[in-house]
């Protein structure tokens, strides 16, 4: 029967049991003995499997000693308790089917050796061979799965949100057009150039920067859902933590306050890195013995304590005070760089800080204003090695104030119809936040750059395929 290297690893097959397992060849030793050793690894888990392959085998001159780090192969044979060290279980073959040589070996872009992040990057097709991505992918799968898993238990109903919309939910300009390529039919203006206003079958329309304000339609009506899904933002600038196309997790919570979704994010965060220890534990080490020593312990110590909350307004003190030379300076009323944040969460706290109250002018149209006139509902957590990991607000539900904010800031409300109206219909207090999912992965896997944590990373320079 054909089992997966997890299955053989994990014990979860009979030793005795004849089975076959197929994957990729990661190394091939031999023995003087005429005996060779060959790791297989299939991605199910971090470490490949051994099987021993006899000389006695028909193809052992002809193939066995001749594959090389990368071909594919089934390997048939009998589960046996192993000898050497490392490992519980091997396989001992009878069958070697190889399914895939790799051409040149000499030129394998994958050959076993320690590749730099970039050069990886330049190989993205084969990357997810090695240890390092296939780590990263599983982690990341886990987290995801472990999100939905949260909020399915918490009552929440998940929402698809639409990736073509109107709107710029953040108002920060950073949308990408949705474009039509059909040239016969594509809208002129009078001086014959692309008419881009009219381009979405007559009308604007970009890639979504958010599911947040479709979000809080459905959290009016069905109370606790959350979207996951792509997002997309125009942000032309080499940053380890920003990529054009990413994605997020954005809760949205009838009847809550800022304080309410504040504490479902900690809970949140707390219940993935709980599932990552435990589910992955594989590739939790791998990455304190490769990418970060003290990952391990980091997170352990999230999970085992209260998140600090902390007010824009009392960092901005700690900022100015602190002695540190920082590359932009801080004043009350302008936004956090990530300099500020990985010192407010790494040498201020020493763990994700939330930070809360910040003024109205840095935020979006559509949080709620607090009494003094200055701040809004809103909160960031920063996280140590990251800075901004989630971000979340309590939104403006007195219609009477939202449209005195879209009239300081010199906004359309027709453009919000429908965003008013689920202020004029039954109003309710509402809050959620948006967690950026691969600055999550990067935070649990200690992976530096954001490019490193995704698939196939969308940035400048980075869309070949
Ligand atoms: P930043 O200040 O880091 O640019 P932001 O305040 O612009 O982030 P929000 O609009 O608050 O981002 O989006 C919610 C979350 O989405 C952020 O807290 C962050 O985790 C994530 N995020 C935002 N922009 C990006 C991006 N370009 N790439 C990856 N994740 C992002
Ligand atoms: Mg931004
Ligand atoms: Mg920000
Ligand atoms: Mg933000």
């Amino acid at each position: 029967s054909f089992v997966t290297v997890s299955d053989v690893l994990a014990g979860k097959v009979s030793v005795g049991t004849t089975v076959t397992v197929r994957g990729w060849v990661r190394t091939r030793r031999d023995s003087k003995a005429g005996i060779s050793f060959i790791n297989i690894h299939d991605g199910s888990c971090f470490d490949p499997v051994q099987a021993v392959v006899e000389n006695s085998l028909p193809n052992y001159s002809s193939e066995v000693l001749h594959l090389t780090t990368g071909c594919s192969l089934a390997v048939t044979g009998t589960v046996v308790e192993s000898a050497g060290k490392g490992q519980a279980f091997e396989i001992q073959a009878t069958t070697v089917e190889v399914l895939g040589f790799v051409e040149d070996p000499d030129t394998y872009p994958m050959a076993p050796k320690r590749h730099s992040m970039e050069y990886l990057r330049e190989h993205a097709h084969l990357r997810a061979r090695t240890n390092v991505t296939g780590a990263v992918m599983r982690v990341r799968n886990c987290l995801a799965q472990a999100i939905h898993r949260f909020f399915h238990e918490r009552g929440y109903f998940w929402v698809a949100t639409p990736i073509i919309t109107a709107s710029d939910a953040e108002g920060a300009g950073e949308l990408f057009r949705v474009s039509t390529l059909d040239l016969l039919n594509v809208p002129k203006t009078e001086q014959g150039e692309v008419d881009f206003k009219q381009d979405f079958f007559g009308k604007e329309a970009f890639l979504t920067v958010s599911g947040q304000l479709n979000a809080e339609t459905y959290a009016c009506a069905l109370s606790k859902v959350y979207t996951f899904g792509p997002t997309f933002r125009a942000e032309n600038s080499n940053t380890s933590r920003h990529l054009a196309e990413f994605w997020m997790v954005e809760p949205e919570v009838a009847f809550a306050d800022l304080n309410d979704i504040a504490h479902l994010a900690e809970d949140m965060l707390k219940y993935c890195i709980n599932a990552v220890l435990t589910e992955r534990a594989d590739d939790m080490a791998f990455f304190a013995q490769r990418i970060d020593p003290t990952v391990i312990e980091r997170l352990q110590h999230v999970v085992s304590n209260d998140f600090v909350h902390m007010d824009y307004t009392d960092a901005v003190e700690i900022l100015q005070n602190c002695g540190k030379k920082f590359e932009y300076p801080v004043s009350w009323g302008t936004d956090l760089q990530s300099e500020h944040e990985r010192y407010l969460a790494e040498e201020h706290v020493g763990a994700p800080v939330v930070l809360k109250n910040y003024p109205r002018d840095i935020k979006a149209f559509y949080m709620r204003q607090n009494d003094d006139g200055k701040t809004v509902a809103a909160m960031d957590i920063l996280a140590p090695g990251i800075g901004e990991i989630v971000g979340g607000s309590a939104r403006e539900e007195r219609l009477d104030k939202f449209d005195q904010r879209l009239a300081e800031l010199g906004m359309d409300p027709e453009d919000y119809g429908w965003y008013r109206d689920l202020r004029r219909y039954g109003t309710v207090p509402h809050a959620g936040f948006g967690l950026g999912f691969e600055r999550l992965v990067s935070y649990v896997t200690g992976m530096t750059n954001i490019r490193d944590v995704i698939p196939f990373p969308r940035a400048p320079k980075s869309a070949d395929f």
